[in-house]
């Protein structure tokens, strides 16, 4: 066969992100707690902490790292993960010797190639990570070639307006702003016994009355529960009607997800931001571990596997809501070119403090952001990042 349009790759590089703040307005935060201190959340580290929760064991280390892939002919796209330089030794020093001198349009073929040529280590983890910033760059440059953006080249848009939640404790905020679904955190684990439950549903409680009966709900444990307290807090939090419960248990703990739903099965169960690739998400499926899978593209390896997680999920009657996918223009052209999604999560790096407009969050240019309610990807080629090649000067230059 005579492969035609084979577009080279010339080189791959991790880089630092550094552009200048496009932010020059800057209305300052209402008084009051911070979101900072209204999220601190009982995760896993909660048994060794002296006050509710941060996330302590998440170093500094942990900085953004984008990608940057060039062709031929001098076109080029951006990904990005995090992880510092652990994730930027993986994409220099192991996918761009395997990916270079390759056809750049062949991104399923790199996806598989990435994931096989990491395989003597475990294509999971930070090696995902990776390997998300790798795809997210070679499906930006696609677009860019093609003249399209990402999400006309799954075949999208889908519908034409997906529903917004917000995640965040600072709930009253979030309604201000317009939006129409919450999502909590927990500030309490099963080392705060049954005056943390007692806590827990006077937050709820407060919460399902402040947004009122038609607002979806959720809450998220940010994997810091056991069985037992995870069964009695969602017992006790029944009479809020929650759509559903986010990740209870540690990532890799498999076994206490079935005992959870035997004990409370009408309530919805999400999880998957901390899994990574596609294998995962199958034997999910497959036994009917969770309700909704929340993959997060930056983190699970890129597009090319969020691509078949959707497929894998619409064929087991599932629905697929991104971890954090309104605050990328990565995650919001999936939302939009995917079937399988229903609604698009505002979390962190779409939030502002209580009081600062959402256009002043500080985000990569080009990135659009909510408004009234509503949020729709860029129609510029690619994922529609405005950004200068000399923002991208190589992590370790
Ligand atoms: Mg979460």
């Amino acid at each position: 066969m005579e492969i035609r349009h084979t577009m080279k790759i010339k080189s791959i590089e991790a880089t630092r992100i550094e552009y200048p703040d496009p932010i020059t307005k800057r209305t300052p935060p209402r008084d009051g707690p911070s979101r900072g201190q209204l999220n601190s959340q009982a995760t896993p580290m909660r048994r060794y902490a002296s006050a509710p929760g941060n996330r302590r064991w998440m170093p500094g280390g942990a900085r953004d790292v984008g990608c940057v892939v060039t062709l031929e002919d001098g076109s080029w796209g951006f990904g990005m993960t995090d992880y510092g330089r652990a994730t930027a030794a993986i994409i220099d020093d192991f996918l761009a010797p395997a990916l270079v001198g390759q056809d750049a349009m062949a991104t399923e073929r790199l996806y598989d190639m990435m994931v096989r040529v990491t395989s003597g280590f475990g294509s999971g983890s930070l090696t995902a990570r990776a390997i998300a910033a790798v795809d997210l760059a070679l499906w930006d440059v696609k677009g860019k070639v093609l003249e399209q953006p990402v999400y006309a080249l799954l075949g999208g848009p889908v519908r034409e307006d997906l529903p917004l939640y917000s995640t965040g404790n600072d709930t009253g905020w979030q309604k201000e702003l317009g939006f129409k679904n919450f999502k909590r955190f927990s500030h309490y684990g099963p080392d705060d016994g049954i005056e943390g439950i007692n806590r827990l549903e006077a937050e709820i409680a407060e919460a399902r009355e402040l947004v009122g009966p038609d607002a979806e709900l959720m809450l998220d444990f940010w994997l810091g529960m056991d069985v037992e307290t995870a069964v009695r807090t969602t017992e006790r939090l029944r009479p809020y009607n929650l759509k559903w419960i986010e990740d209870p248990f540690l990532s890799e703990s498999l076994d206490e997800y079935p005992k959870f739903r035997e004990r409370v099965p009408w309530q919805g169960l999400a999880t998957g931001e901390h899994w990574y690739g596609v294998y995962p998400f199958f034997n999910a499926a497959s036994s009917g571990l969770v309700d909704i899978f929340q993959p997060d593209i930056i983190w699970c390896g890129g597009l090319s596997p969020v691509i078949k997680i959707c497929h894998i999920a619409e064929a087991a009657g599932l629905s697929v809501i991104p971890h954090g996918s309104g605050g990328t223009a990565f995650g919001q052209h999936a939302c939009y070119g995917l079937a399988a999604v229903p609604m698009i999560e505002c979390s962190g790096p779409v939030m502002t403090e209580p009081g600062v407009p959402l256009e002043e969050k500080d985000r990569l240019p080009g990135t659009p952001v909510p408004s009234e309610g509503r949020l729709h990807p860029s129609d510029a080629p690619g994922f529609g990042l405005e950004l200068k090649r000399e923002w991208l000067p190589g992590f370790f230059s």
